[in-house]
């Protein structure tokens, strides 16, 4: 097939028409013949080139180490090399070579007659990219490495293959020991978003943001938002996901407070506006009962009385409490001694206590602060030392301790009564949220409402069949 060209002429063309830059160099460096692929990659004409050496064309900073490389082939120690080196184009601009050189040796074994095949390839464009691709690299690296936000990237099976070290912050994990780990195993289980990772290739949904829970290293739940993307590769599959997240707990707390300082203001104005309408005809049909009692001589009608007094004196009892609600904000303010008011609070459960085998301990520091507060602090303790009361059924113990420390008192109400189980503790306060029979779920809403007027703050720690610690916290004015 190739009978028309004689192997000689291939071969020359082969070299002439390569588009890679070819050079024949003879043993102490001088061109002995060149294709015009290497001509056009420096930017000489083939007579410059033979003139200049090959030195010269080198960037000066790679030239030794080319040198000496090329002694050893010279020298008959190696054969061949290629390494990736800089040259100086004619119009002075530097570039990238991939350097393959190949000895011929003279089989005659008459020295300096040694033959070296040198090709080069342009890698200019390359060795940019990737220069280009190492900045990126360092700009990550030092955002990822300092971002107060964990940064976070996952294979498309949700397997974390890099974790920032901000992790260790916000979540107390070092970021060595997630990876390899499957990425959902740490969100709470009420949060896992619906296998958004594994959904398929609609692009509209490649980007998220996610509001959720992750188990700290402790094994608390840390509230996230987090913006995750998915990384396709040219082909369209998912590659990985990076994603950066954000510590919102307390973000997520303060929302709730104000929600809930919100809706006690509205339950507040609401059920204080009730309570007055309801307390008048209230009044008049309890006195109204009365006179049934005392006229139903025979004693006939005496159940069906009593069960509407009493019925009369629960709607009674909750207006009462309601009407709680409205007084705060006008009723006055005066210095009055803790002491006191504990002491005077825990006699009137006496008989309570008593009857139900309670027994009430204090623990008051002699030299509390006298504290600036309405009347209506009362009723706070009274709302909790009953709760305390109602939680030990079969009896107990409660312990009333208050001390000073700083500028505040605390007071904590202990009882070794039934708990609270975790699921509940983040409803009370909520209004009529009642687990009793006969309750009115509004105990608790009424006394953070009064604990909060007097700038004050209240915090529940309980343990299902262990019990319930109530702590008010009451600034002292000095
Ligand atoms: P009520 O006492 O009328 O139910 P509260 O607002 O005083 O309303 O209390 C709300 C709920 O909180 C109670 O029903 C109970 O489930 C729970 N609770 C409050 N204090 C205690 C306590 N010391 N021990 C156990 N549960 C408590
Ligand atoms: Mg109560």
């Amino acid at each position: 097939m190739l009978s028309h060209f004689n192997d000689h002429s291939l071969f020359v063309r082969a070299f002439e028409k390569s588009s890679i830059g070819m050079a024949l160099i003879s043993y102490d460096g001088s061109f002995l013949q060149m294709n015009p692929s290497l001509c056009k990659m420096l930017g000489y004409s083939e007579g410059e080139l033979l003139n200049l050496g090959l030195t010269s064309v080198s960037h000066p900073e790679d030239l030794e180490a080319d040198l000496e490389i090329c002694r050893k082939l010279v020298q008959g120690e190696i054969d061949g090399y290629h390494i990736e080196k800089r040259y100086i184009h004619k119009s002075g601009s530097l570039l990238w070579g991939l350097l393959n050189v190949t000895a011929e040796r003279n089989e005659q074994g008459i020295e300096g007659n040694d033959l070296f095949i040198c090709q080069i390839v342009d890698i200019t464009e390359q060795k940019e990219k990737e220069e280009e691709f190492k900045k990126i690299e360092e700009l990550h690296n030092l955002i990822s490495e300092h971002s107060q936000d964990v940064i976070l990237r996952l294979t498309p099976d949700g397997i974390i293959s890099y974790a920032s070290p901000a992790i260790r912050q916000q979540l107390g994990y070092d970021p060595d020991e997630l990876i390899g780990k499957y990425a959902y195993d740490y969100w709470h289980q009420d949060d896992r978003n619906g296998g958004w990772l594994q959904q398929g290739n609609s692009d509209h949904s490649d980007s998220r943001i996610f509001i959720y829970r992750l188990r700290h290293k402790n094994g608390h739940y840390i509230w996230q938002e987090s913006h995750s993307k998915k990384i396709r590769n040219a082909a369209g599959d998912v590659q990985h996901v990076i994603s950066m997240g954000r510590d919102i707990t307390e973000r997520i707390h303060s929302e709730e407070l104000i929600r809930r300082s919100e809706k006690l203001s509205l339950v507040g104005e609401l059920a204080a506006g009730i309570a007055h309408e309801i307390r008048n005809p209230l009044t008049s049909l309890r006195g109204f009962m009365q006179m049934y009692v005392k006229e139903d001589i025979d004693g006939r009608k005496k159940l069906r009385n009593e069960v509407m007094l009493s019925e009369i004196d629960r709607i009674n009892e909750i207006v009462s409490e309601l009407l709680v609600l409205a007084k705060p904000s006008n009723e006055a303010y005066e210095l009055r001694d803790m002491v006191q008011i504990l002491n005077n609070v825990t006699r009137l459960f006496e008989g309570q206590a008593n009857l139900y085998n309670v027994q009430i301990k204090l623990e008051l520091d002699d030299n509390l602060s006298s504290i600036q507060c309405q009347r209506s602090i009362n009723q706070v303790f009274i709302n909790v030392l009953k709760n305390a009361i109602e939680s030990m059924p079969k009896g107990g113990e409660v312990t009333i301790q208050a001390k000073q420390m700083n500028d505040s008192i605390y007071i904590r109400i202990k009882d070794n009564g039934y708990g609270i189980p975790q699921e509940e503790i983040t409803k009370i306060g909520n209004p009529f949220f009642t687990t009793k029979e006969t309750g009115t779920g509004l105990g608790l809403m009424v006394s953070m409402r009064i604990i909060q007027n007097h700038n004050g703050t209240m915090r529940i720690e309980s343990e299902v069949g262990k019990g319930t610690m109530v702590e008010v916290v009451l600034p002292v004015v000095t």
